[in-house]
């Protein structure tokens, strides 16, 4: 169980209490403007984008500093967690609606209009992410849908996120005002701004998923075609055996590496039952 699901999951996942996506919460004020913010001023992710370049030059112990600073804030704020797509099936399962929208970091790495991110609402027509979208600036929303929000019934979602995944897409839930959650992404690590945060500079802005992946070395036959997806760099090949393992110090437990695996040579173990990793978020 990682820190979210004692603090706001009453011990059970976080991310599956329906009562943190729920219309008592949004009606917050301030956690209504924060939304209104977070999707109308892409210039602070451009500059986030900045500030973290600028870390590399950083000494080490200035920049421990910062990423304590950062999760921190992070985790009141706008934090994640990786979900592999079962988990993504039961959110969709309980939630009212679902709205894909354009992904706000493409729209400021690639300046391309990327239809990866989900809102989701408990309630039946998801009418607050419509209210944010009306009030935003009209070049963020390009494209075919000019509408900005597609509705998607729950099948049409997984079967976008499943064809998400064949692409080697990582899904996440994420809060807006921790514990409300408003939306589940489709990250990758050149484009995402909490992968880059989390991955490459080490500083935590999502954790780990709930699972760790699991290599049957009976069923491997070491094509190597799981570590291509693998954004964590967590699957190692071993030229002796022919086959590959799984570093778990590494992985996060998306199970994008298992969807791509011919042979069913990987699993999903639950993270909780592998003591070296149990309590690495
Ligand atoms: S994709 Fe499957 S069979 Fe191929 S190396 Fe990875 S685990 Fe082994
Ligand atoms: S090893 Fe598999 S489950 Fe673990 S992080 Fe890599 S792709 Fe995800």
């Amino acid at each position: 169980m990682c820190e979210f699901c004692l603090k706001h999951g009453e011990g059970k996942k976080w991310y599956l209490q329906a009562s943190n996506y729920s219309d008592e919460l949004l009606s917050d004020i301030r956690r209504r403007r924060m939304i209104e913010e977070f999707f109308s001023n892409p210039d602070q992710l451009t500059r986030g984008i900045e500030h973290l370049n600028r870390l590399d030059n950083t000494p080490k112990f200035i920049r421990s500093m910062i990423a304590r600073i950062i999760t921190g804030r992070q985790k009141k704020t706008h934090f994640g967690q990786v979900v592999p797509i079962e988990e993504v099936e039961k959110i969709f399962g309980f939630v009212g609606s679902i709205a894909r929208v354009a992904c706000i970091c493409r729209h400021v790495t690639l300046k391309q209009e990327k239809r990866y991110c989900y809102g989701v609402s408990i309630s039946p027509d998801n009418s607050w992410l419509a209210e944010v979208i009306k009030g935003l600036d009209k070049s963020f929303l390009t494209g075919p849908d000019t509408s900005g929000l597609e509705i998607l019934s729950k099948e049409e979602a997984l079967s976008a996120f499943r064809e998400h995944e064949r692409e080697g897409l990582c899904h996440t839930v994420w809060t807006f005002n921790s514990p409300f959650i408003g939306g589940v992404c489709n990250c990758d690590r050149s484009d995402c701004l909490a992968m880059r945060c989390t991955v490459t500079q080490s500083i935590p802005v999502m954790f780990r998923a709930e699972f760790i992946a699991e290599v049957d070395p009976d069923l491997c036959v070491g094509c190597r075609q799981c570590m291509r997806v693998c954004q964590f760099g967590a699957i190692v090949y071993s030229a002796s055996n022919k086959k590959v393992a799984i570093d778990h110090r590494r992985c996060y437990g998306c199970g994008i590496c298992r969807s791509l695996c011919k042979k069913n040579a990987i699993r999903l173990n639950d993270r909780n039952k592998v003591p070296s990793v149990a309590n690495l978020w």
